[in-house]
């Protein structure tokens, strides 16, 4: 039987300090019938050493060598464009590749004749592919991390604590959208002893939110806010506006407020604007996870940055939290991988089948074509033979920051 080389790529993203296969899953690589290449250095960002990996029973390559023998190459995110010099054809690259965020990537991954396999077309709501919902393990990290940001910009306790020196209360947070993020978030707060409020609009998430010892934000009602796949749709322009402004006069109850609202194909919708900034006293921290190019859920939000409004609210951008929890976020990401990879294999080889519900939503190019109907639909709307990226409408229809890319239908 023939084996199947998967090589480990180390990440070249800016501050992306995870790797896609961690030492300790080796073994159960191997134990599957798989070689494994790390790229030297690989592991570095989570402080994983080459000796770590050589131990583990994988081998040590240096970069040209790697993507010279792998017939799978295993990457956390999209690669630096650079590396397509040394990809061949039928070689597949695995990762969060976000095709319809980066579609000159797949445009190009194509043409090289790369089969490109994105985990975040994992179906979500399949229980048999749980264990290689990507986006999910991401999200979780970064709903907890993101109460340890909020905790460290803060200027008090969280939990209610009684002490000689007095009585000090425990901090009110308030979390926007109970996804993943945001229940691991609701729950991570519960645990340091804060009072947490969550709010979302699919009906279905409030009894998520009390089953987590939190109360729901009563506020004007949504009807039907869930769409396919349990994600939440758009609200209209008349929602938002009574949204916000109902979000705004509760505001002045909260300390922190964590918010992590995203809508399936669109931007992330805004939630805490300018007046509820305003209604948040100085000291108060809001950390936007939805916080990207696109916008973000909180006011005047910027990517990896903390600013301060003029009454001393903190404002911290924060769409890459998974990334800071670098050995949490790889251990859960390389059971992922491990387990899309071993489901697509077939006696030592790649198995392409597009009849597979989950192959089906992985599989973005294959043989020189774009196989992923919505992938194809962001490719098309490139200018031909150019640099430059699709007309602003179509690339905010189409693109997604961390919350999947939907049915092959979409
Ligand atoms: P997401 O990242 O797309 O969005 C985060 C949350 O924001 C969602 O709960 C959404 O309802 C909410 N939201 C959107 N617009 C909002 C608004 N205007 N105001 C308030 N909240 C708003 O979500 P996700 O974490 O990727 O999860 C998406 C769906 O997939 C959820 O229904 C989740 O339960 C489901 N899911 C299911 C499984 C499973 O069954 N195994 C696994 C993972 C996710």
């Amino acid at each position: 039987m023939s084996t199947l080389w998967a090589g480990v790529v180390r990440q070249t993203a800016p501050a992306e300090r995870r790797v896609a296969v961690v030492p300790t899953a080796v073994a159960g690589l191997r134990g599957a019938g798989f070689e494994v290449l790390v790229q030297a250095g690989a592991g570095a960002g989570a402080r994983y050493t080459d000796q770590d990996y050589t131990d583990a029973g994988a081998s040590v390559l240096s970069e040209e060598d790697l993507y010279a023998r792998a017939d799978v190459l295993l990457s956390v995110t999209a690669p630096d464009p650079a590396v397509l010099r040394l990809l061949r054809p039928g070689q597949a690259l695995m990762g969060l590749l976000r095709p319809l965020a980066e579609p000159r990537l797949i445009r190009d991954l194509a043409a090289a004749g790369i089969t490109a396999i994105s985990l975040d077309g994992v179906p979500r709501t399949l229980s048999r592919a749980q264990t290689m919902d990507a986006l999910s393990s991401q999200a979780s990290v970064a709903g907890y991390k993101a109460v340890i940001v909020a905790a460290e910009a803060y200027d008090r306790y969280l939990p209610l604590l009684m002490t000689a020196a007095g009585v000090a209360r425990p901090a009110q947070i308030l979390v926007l959208g109970a996804g993943v993020a945001g229940l691991q978030a609701i729950a991570t707060a519960h645990r340091l002893g804060a009072v947490v409020s969550g709010y979302d609009v699919r009906p279905e998430a409030q009894e998520e939110i009390r089953s987590l010892g939190a109360d729901t934000l009563d506020l004007p009602a949504v009807t039907e806010a869930t769409a396919s796949g349990g994600y939440a749709r758009a609200l209209t322009g008349d929602e938002q506006r009574t949204q916000r402004e109902a979000l705004a006069a509760v505001m002045g109850r909260f300390d922190i407020v964590i918010a992590t609202a995203q809508v399936l194909g669109g931007p992330p919708p805004l939630l805490v604007d300018e007046d509820a900034l305003r209604a948040l006293r100085p000291g108060a921290v809001a950390v936007d996870l939805a916080s990207g190019p696109l916008g973000g859920n909180v006011y005047g939000s910027r990517p990896g940055e903390t600013t301060y409004t003029k009454n001393g609210v903190a404002v911290i951008g924060a769409a890459e939290l998974a990334a800071t929890v670098p050995r949490a976020a790889s251990e859960a990401y390389a059971r992922n991988i491990g387990a899309l990879l071993t489901h697509m294999t077939r006696e030592g080889r790649l198995h392409i089948d597009l009849d597979d519900e989950i192959q089906a939503g992985v599989v973005i190019t294959h043989e020189g074509g774009v196989m992923h109907p919505a992938a194809a639909k962001a490719v098309a709307a490139l200018a031909p033979d150019s640099d430059e990226p699709p007309d602003t409408h179509t690339a905010a229809d189409t693109t997604l920051d961390g919350g999947g890319y939907g049915p092959r239908s979409a």
